[in-house]
């Protein structure tokens, strides 16, 4: 998850277990816009086998075969029925995995049957089109079945709701910006997956082009502390938001929102 930082540094901030694993949250993001609930991105689904699941330590099971993000809707008293838009910022299986589900037949359907899927045109098509590298993340049946509507480049999807791209991690990556009230909240995906990754040169050895990762946070950086933007970070397992600070050392956080 560091790329080249050493072990030494980021253990610091979170230390790995006997796998060399470090916890990671999936998390979604659900707004409540006029147009019907909107979620942005599905985590990692339940399609995948057991070997897979011990690998990544996935927990995400939920109540009665269901998946954590069903449960987490539930107790905001929704129904998958209820979510008229999904938005995902790349097709990764562990941001699009839980677009579409398994059923005890073993036929995958989609999660929210009355949702549109949004989606970048050209992540779609790279996400079809894998090569020996980028294969291990991209697994079909997480969009082949899914009616995407594809979009070219910054969009507003809603009112209020942008995607904007920010390539580096895949090149046709896209982060959620949100207005409302006057207010700007970004959900970053993984062009930040957690605040540790913030300082510039803190880098996913997955991304596919991490100097285009640097330049496209350099760019983010700016706007998100001019315009006091609240980051979301979706793999965090602590640290859900916070808005940027900068001081003499670098990036840091400011009214972060904690789960410890
Ligand atoms: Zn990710």
């Amino acid at each position: 998850m560091f790329g080249v930082v050493p072990k030494v540094l980021w253990e610091r901030r979170i230390p790995a277990d006997a796998r060399n694993r470090i916890p990671l949250a999936l998390r979604c993001l659900l707004v409540e816009h006029d147009a019907g609930l909107v979620l942005i991105d599905t985590g990692i689904g339940n399609k995948e086998n057991e070997k897979f699941r011990d690998i990544y330590g996935v927990e995400n099971a939920g109540t009665d075969g269901r998946t954590s993000l069903e449960d987490a809707l539930g107790e905001l008293g929704h129904k998958p029925d209820d979510v008229r838009w999904v938005m995902n910022t790349h097709l990764h299986f562990d941001h699009a995995g839980g677009d579409t589900y398994r059923d005890p037949t073993g036929k995958v359907g989609l999660s929210f049957p009355k949702a549109r899927y949004v989606v970048q045109r050209r992540e779609l098509d790279f996400a079809k089109h894998t090569n020996e590298r980028t294969a291990g993340s991209y697994l079909a049946h997480n969009f082949e079945s899914v009616p995407f509507q594809l979009i070219d480049g910054e969009t507003e999807i809603l009112r209020g709701i942008r995607g904007i791209p920010t390539p580096g991690h895949v090149p046709f990556h896209q982060s959620i910006l949100i207005e409302s009230g006057g207010e700007r909240a970004c959900f970053v995906a993984d062009l930040v997956p957690t605040s540790a990754h913030l300082p510039l040169p803190w880098i996913m050895g997955y991304d596919l082009e991490p100097l285009v990762t640097l330049e496209t946070r350099r760019r983010l950086y700016q706007r998100a502390e001019a315009e006091q933007w609240l980051l979301i970070f979706e793999h965090d397992p602590n640290v859900v938001s916070g808005r940027l600070t900068k001081d003499g050392k670098g990036v840091g956080l400011v009214n972060e929102k904690r789960l410890d």
